[in-house]
């Protein structure tokens, strides 16, 4: 069972998916530390959205490509409000795209460090106290791109695959801890991201015939946090109507 006081940390909870995934998660009963790199004022109304809900929240400034500012980030979030750090949501991410012929070095860097090394040293902070604990919770946020192809992101299919390959071998490491780590794999999500792409016959594709909302997402994450999704490890949950079926 998750302990009263248990601290969850979203990175990239200034907009979009990771906001909503903050607002869900203190809703169950987390106290949330949420990050942000470029937003301080996104990060802020999250902030105060959760707070005039009753919950607990603070925004802490990482960039996840750095290195040096994890383990700070996961202790800050522990000490600012005052519990454990045992659940974790990699949501901070970035697309670059273009057809491989073209991505230039820069484009592949920033995507893969960004979605996927991020989202591992991240993890393996977070995952001490965890596996100590005896209790923890991570869910990565993935995307339809990767197990499925979309021409034009190969970088971001790349890092996302990726990702998704961590999150199984990773659970089945920590598995007898009480430590499950999942992923969620968002289809098309109306967020800064997806601006001016949902056109063209983007809607089209979708089986459900609309782009889902952050709240469809973060419903999937609050879920997987919680303790009934204690026996659920290991595996990805699709969140994009039907575009993967
Ligand atoms: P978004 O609205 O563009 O928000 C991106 C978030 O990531 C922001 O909070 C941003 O923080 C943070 N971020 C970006 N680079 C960062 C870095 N280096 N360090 C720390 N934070 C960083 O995107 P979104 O649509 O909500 O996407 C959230 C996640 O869902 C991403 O992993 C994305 O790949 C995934 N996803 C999205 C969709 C979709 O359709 N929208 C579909 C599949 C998967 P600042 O604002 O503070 O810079």
């Amino acid at each position: 069972m998750r302990p009263d006081d248990a601290v969850i940390l979203v990175t990239g909870g200034s907009r979009g998916i990771g906001a909503a995934c903050a607002r869900a998660l203190a809703d169950d009963g987390w106290a949330v530390a949420l990050t942000y790199r470029t937003s301080p004022d996104g990060a802020a109304q999250t902030v105060r959205d959760i707070e005039a809900s009753g919950g607990r929240a603070t925004a802490i400034e990482l960039d996840v490509t750095d290195a040096g500012g994890i383990a700070g980030a996961v202790e800050a979030a522990g000490t600012t409000l005052g519990g454990p750090v045992l659940g974790l949501v990699n949501n901070a991410g970035v697309r670059a795209d273009d057809l491989a012929v073209s991505i230039d070095d820069d484009a592949w860097d920033v995507v893969l460090d960004t979605n996927l090394t991020g989202a591992f040293r991240l993890t393996r902070q977070a995952l001490r106290g965890m596996v100590r604990a005896r209790f923890g919770r991570v869910v990565n946020v993935a995307s339809v791109v990767g197990p499925r192809a979309n021409a034009g992101q190969a970088n971001y299919a790349a890092a996302k695959s990726g990702l998704i390959g961590f999150t199984r071998t990773a659970a089945t490491e920590v598995a007898r801890r009480g430590v499950t780590i999942n992923a969620v794999a968002p289809g098309f999500i109306n967020t800064d991201m997806t601006a001016g792409i949902l056109q063209n016959g983007a809607i089209d594709a979708i089986p459900a015939r609309r782009a889902g909302e952050p709240e469809e997402v973060a419903a999937c994450v609050r879920f997987l946090a919680s303790d009934g999704a204690g026996y659920v490890t290991g595996t990805t949950l699709f969140v994009d109507g039907g575009l993967s079926a």
